[in-house]
């Protein structure tokens, strides 16, 4: 199953892809999680992706498309994988559809978590993320059972750079105006659904996972 896990920031894609993962047992890639990688590294495709995550803005569609390219050529995609945080703009999902093609693996289905505006902020601003495990927490909706250590590993948490109030501004005008016209794009493809995200983080991996086996 090809799953691409739309929505706002901070609507619980990645939270509900570690679930995803242990149902379908199929790898999930995140676009946001591979660009940190590299800024932690230090590489050059790092360091381009910093100057732009600081900012909220997209990573250039090139740069974007080229490492979900090399990712999804990968074994472990062959009998299928999440797809957290892209695409994110028009060109990115055409470029998807053409990788998927050369690579001869089937269509991906889009699935949106819907979350109002409104309450988007409030679940960056909390986001608490494990450093050794990646295990994603929120101050108030979403505790780990000891402040700042990671219920799975024991890892610490930390608080993402671009999880500010300011940030997250300006990441949501960039999702309005690039990346939910991709609602209409995968709704005209008759490859879309959505479920809703404001429900508590069980139901909505309940509701995701009904709707995928539904398919
Ligand atoms: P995304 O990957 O879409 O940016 P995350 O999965 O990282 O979003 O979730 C953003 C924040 O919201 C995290 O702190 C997470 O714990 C919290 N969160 C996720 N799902 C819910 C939910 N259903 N209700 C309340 N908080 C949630
Ligand atoms: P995320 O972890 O999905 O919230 O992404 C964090 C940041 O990484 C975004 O604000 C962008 O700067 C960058 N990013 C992640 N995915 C993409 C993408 N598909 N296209 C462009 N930039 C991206």
């Amino acid at each position: 199953m090809n799953i691409l896990l739309m929505g706002p920031p901070g609507a619980g894609k990645g939270t509900q892809a570690a679930e995803l993962v242990k149902e379908f047992r199929i790898p999930h890639i995140s676009t946001g999680d591979m660009f940190r990688a590299a800024v932690k590294e230090g590489t050059p495709l790092g360091k381009q992706a910093k100057a732009c995550m600081d900012e909220g803005k997209l990573v250039p569609d090139e740069v974007t498309i080229g490492i979900v390219r090399e990712r999804l050529a990968k074994d472990d995609c062959k009998n299928g994988f999440i797809l957290d945080g892209f695409p994110r703009t028009v060109e990115q999902a055409d470029a998807l559809g053409t990788i998927l093609k050369d690579l001869g693996l089937p269509a991906a289905k889009a699935i949106h978590i819907n979350v109002p505006k409104g309450d988007l902020i409030a679940r960056a601003v909390g986001r608490r993320i494990c450093k050794s495990c990646g295990a994603t927490y929120h101050t108030k909706f979403n505790p780990p059972k000891t402040e700042g250590k990671c219920d799975e590993c024991g890892g610490e948490l930390f608080q993402r750079a671009d999880d500010t109030a300011e940030t997250m501004e300006k990441r949501l005008s960039v999702y309005e105006a690039s990346t939910k016209p991709l609602i209409d794009y995968y709704e005209k493809a008759g490859a879309y659904v959505a479920v809703d995200g404001r429900q508590a983080i069980d139901k909505v991996t309940k509701d995701l996972i009904a709707t995928l086996k539904a398919k």
